[in-house]
């Protein structure tokens, strides 16, 4: 392996090379460092690099440990110490975390190197991440078109191969979506299962940090890592934690999955539906046995989101005031004078759009009438997963109605973007857990076109997520498709 097929690699088969030392953890940044150097100025994946202090700690890296001396990018909305977290806002220019969020203190205790941090939608609200305020970023696969979003950075990345894995952010689908659209692994945890400390909060009752690989098993890896109970949480759940990367197997005998009817809508584009019909048939005949199930409730997910997430992102957002972090308006006249211009220069539009709509749902005269209604809905939106979950062991869906859509498609269009988490939202709704992973290609416009599979699991069946992805997975070719832009692979 040459230093610069390294990059091709992923967590796993970096780390065999790291054990049986053909290369060492220094090799791997140096190589990375170089690939980002040749191609991430056409991708714009990359938000700050610590190249530095990831070279020190590589020197000093133990193998032997689950991630030891693997490098890892980060999405710019987890704290990591001394580092820029700019959430991709103006609001944030020049603050430097003070702390390592837990996930990030638990990456280095399992040997692993947080080495950059990644573009994202403002505030991690968007699907494209187009709005970031920052820079653009580029779908590897057709560099025409958007990455997803809002975790597109890490996604991208991934993609490209200038990352061997990634953390991001799902709150309503922001780590899937961009998994499926930029053609990698993608896992959202259950509800508390991961720790949000040092996530800058977005949505709180919804907010999960998890990764973004090249294999199932990389995302088991990681989740091995950053799962478990957090004091510093106090949302983490307190349970026992399984190795989810110790019982991946290959077949699907006896387990029952369902088709929820209300995902196969009209909409949907047709390569789309041909490609997870085709994926449902392969589970099948890996012994998995396939239900139709009804989620009654699912027309309304993305209305209830979009009360809930923005009424409590309205309330999160409000420590930015220009005391506390990053940008302060100049010359203030005074304190509303400072909260109001920091504020108005600060935040970008999108983030504007939704402290308005979240405020006024949990204004008094409206609040019973959006933001109580929402919260019953949720619930209602929860049952309908309960009661599915008695009759199957997991959901099967498309995870984005359409493959990547063109870069300012639908920006000027908030409603058209709302649409692009419609598979997604509900899992963070009912807090369950869930994977986006490879099922095919669409062709358009001669390119070929990642198209993304959806597994919704039980709250705190993760195991069983990554078991049936990874028979999955391992039975097609999916996962071994390189972007144009990615190295093309050969065998470690
Ligand atoms: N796209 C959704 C939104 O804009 C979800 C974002 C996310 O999961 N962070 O809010």
């Amino acid at each position: 392996m040459t230093e610069k097929d390294l990059p091709a690699l992923g967590i796993a088969d970096l780390q065999l090379l790291l054990r049986r030392k053909e290369v060492s953890a220094r090799e791997a940044i140096n190589a990375l460092q170089k690939r980002i150097e040749a191609v991430d100025g056409e991708i714009g994946a990359y938000l700050s690099l610590d190249i530095e202090a990831a070279i020190k700690e590589a020197d000093k890296a133990n193998v032997e440990l689950p991630l030891g001396g693997v490098p890892l990018a980060i999405k710019d909305i987890i704290s990591v110490i001394g580092q820029p977290c700019t959430c991709g806002s103006k609001i944030l220019q020049g603050y430097r975390a003070t702390y390592d969020a837990t996930v990030i203190r638990k990456l280095r205790a399992a040997g692993a190197i947080p080495f950059g941090k990644t573009n994202l939608d403002e505030f991690a609200m968007g699907s494209s991440t187009e709005n970031s305020s920052v820079k653009l970023t580029r779908n590897p696969w057709d560099l025409s078109r958007v990455p997803g979003g809002s975790s597109g950075g890490s996604a991208a990345a991934v993609a490209a191969d200038i990352a061997f894995g990634a953390l991001g952010s799902d709150t309503g689908g922001s780590i899937r979506q961009p998994a499926a659209l930029s053609g990698v692994v993608g896992f959202k945890p259950t509800y508390g299962r991961v720790s949000r400390f040092g996530l800058v909060a977005f949505a709180s009752s919804l907010d999960q940090i998890g990764p973004l690989t090249k294999t199932v098993r990389d995302a088991a890896l990681i989740m091995n890592a950053i799962a478990g109970h957090d004091p510093q949480d106090s949302t983490s759940l307190n349970e026992p934690l399984p190795d989810y990367a110790a019982t991946l197997g290959n077949d699907l005998r006896g387990v029952r999955l369902g088709l929820p009817k209300e995902y196969m809508i009209e909409g949907i584009d047709p390569q789309v539906k041909a490609a997870i019909n085709a994926a449902v048939k392969q589970m099948n005949s890996l012994g998995a046995e396939i239900i139709d199930i009804s989620l009654p409730h699912t027309d309304h997910a993305v209305a209830v989101y979009y009360i809930l997430a923005t009424a409590e992102a309205s309330a999160n957002l409000a420590r930015f005031d220009g005391v506390r972090y990053g940008h302060r308006a100049e010359n203030p006249r005074g304190m509303l004078d400072l909260y109001g211009r920091t504020r108005a220069e600060g935040f970008g539009p999108e983030v504007k759009r939704r402290i308005i709509l979240g405020t006024y749902a949990l204004s008094s005269g409206y609040y019973d009438a959006y933001y109580l209604r929402a919260q019953n809905v949720c619930e209602l939106i929860r049952q309908d997963f309960a009661k599915a979950f008695e009759k199957v062991d997991a959901l099967i869906s498309p995870t984005s109605p359409v493959p990547a859509f063109k870069l300012g498609e639908r920006t000027a269009d908030p409603l058209q973007m709302y649409l692009a988490d419609i598979f997604t939202i509900a899992a963070n709704l009912a807090g369950i857990c869930g994977i986006s992973l490879p099922c095919g290609f669409a062709e358009v416009e001669g390119h070929r076109l990642p198209i993304g599979l959806q597994l919704l699991g039980k709250p705190l069946d993760e195991t069983r997520i990554f078991q049936i992805a990874h028979a999955y997975e391992q039975s097609t070719e999916w996962h071994n498709a390189r972007a144009p832009i990615a190295i093309a692979r050969r065998d470690a």
